[in-house]
């Protein structure tokens, strides 16, 4: 069954929505993704910065290179390409970057996010949307129930998709409303207003799909920030039931080198809490080992972003197939580059991914 923790799929379906906030025509989307880049000697210079928001665990700077570290010898490995990136990563404050992009967003934006944090999310819109997106899979219902069914936060009353999307709904809406319970080290909810600090959008995806399209200015985003939300698009199973956290995704930047930036959320890493581990399979990891996850996540992306590939769902050796749930030790486990070499299938040919520009 399909399980991935990266949404570019998620974003294509976004983008039909962009497009009309932002007065494009669906040709031009349609024509418009971006174009594969240029590598030239096989090494590539990124920007990268780091984003952080002061309520949640810090990661140091040299953390920060460690991640690029580990990443940077797995795209080597996966896809022989070498990255040169810089000694420093500037550090820009959550607050200042996404203070800019509320003042300057699209004027209907907020009508595609279910506010959830003030209970006033239309589920039965996102249900039946999540029903379109379980009828539109290649893998038959039974498939998808046996792959959902250990995280379901409520039975089913009869094995059909109806019952099945009711208890989906219900194990998302479970999910999302824990971080609005479950508190920091501050003493605060992990999302929420909190007495003394601006009450920005910080959890919201489309954001950060935003940040990217104003193009700010680096190839590779890293950030603390737990990015988990509901989208009146249709949002897959996988992150329907993980409480619609969304891992990292690599979306059109008009200031990057390469057409697209990535960007890697790194809670899911470092966070201890209960829901989260239930998804890592029970694990914990030592600092070390979420260092390193981190870093495969990042190259995963790095894949997306520099030669465009897809997601080779039937070939565990391949980093560019998603990591199962939150379970990073059996998904890197797997992987071994001389099992997955480039054009090894459909999926793993450059530019078998669109980016949409929008
Ligand atoms: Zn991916």
């Amino acid at each position: 069954m399909i399980k991935k923790i990266d949404s570019y799929i998620l974003l294509i379906a976004t983008v039909v929505v962009f497009g009309i906030l932002f007065n494009t025509t669906p040709a031009a989307a349609e024509e418009g993704f971006v174009t594969l880049p240029e590598i030239v000697n096989s090494t590539v210079t990124p920007r990268i910065v780091y984003i952080e928001n002061p309520r949640f665990p810090k990661v140091s700077a040299e953390e920060l290179q460690k991640i690029v570290h580990y990443s940077a010898a797995l795209v080597k490995e996966h896809f022989g390409i070498d990255i040169l990136a810089s000694a420093d990563i500037p550090v820009l404050d959550i607050d200042k970057v996404f203070t800019e992009l509320v003042e300057n967003k699209p004027e209907k934006l907020d009508d595609f996010i279910g506010d959830f944090r003030n209970e006033k999310v239309n589920w039965e819109v996102v249900r039946k949307n999540l029903i379109k997106q379980i009828e539109k899979q290649k893998d038959p219902l039974a498939s998808q129930i046996e792959f959902a069914q250990p995280y379901l936060s409520m039975p089913m009353e009869k094995e059909d998709i109806i019952s099945f999307s009711h208890a989906v709904i219900e194990t998302f809406k479970a999910g999302l409303s824990h971080w609005t319970v479950s508190k920091l080290e501050d003493g605060h909810p992990v999302i929420g207003a909190v007495t003394g600090r601006p009450d920005l959008p910080f959890n919201e995806y489309v954001y950060w799909s935003l940040m990217a399209k104003r193009g700010i200015k680096a190839e590779i985003i890293l950030t603390n920030q737990l990015i988990a939300s509901v989208e009146y698009i249709p949002v897959p199973l996988h992150t329907s039931i993980r409480g619609g956290i969304t891992g990292g995704s690599t979306e059109y930047n008009p200031s990057s080198k390469y057409g697209s930036s990535v960007w890697v959320s790194l809670f899911p890493y470092f966070s201890n809490d209960p829901f989260i581990r239930k998804y890592r399979n029970g694990n914990s990891y030592t600092r070390e080992k979420s260092l390193y996850y981190a870093g495969v996540m990042l190259a995963h992306e790095i894949g997306h972003q520099l030669l465009q590939l897809g997601h080779p769902w039937s070939n565990k050796a391949c980093v560019m197939r998603p990591a199962g749930m939150l379970d990073f030790v059996s998904w890197v486990k797997n992987l071994d580059a001389s099992k997955c070499p480039i054009d090894s299938s459909a999926a793993m040919k450059r530019g078998a991914l669109n980016i949409p520009v929008w």
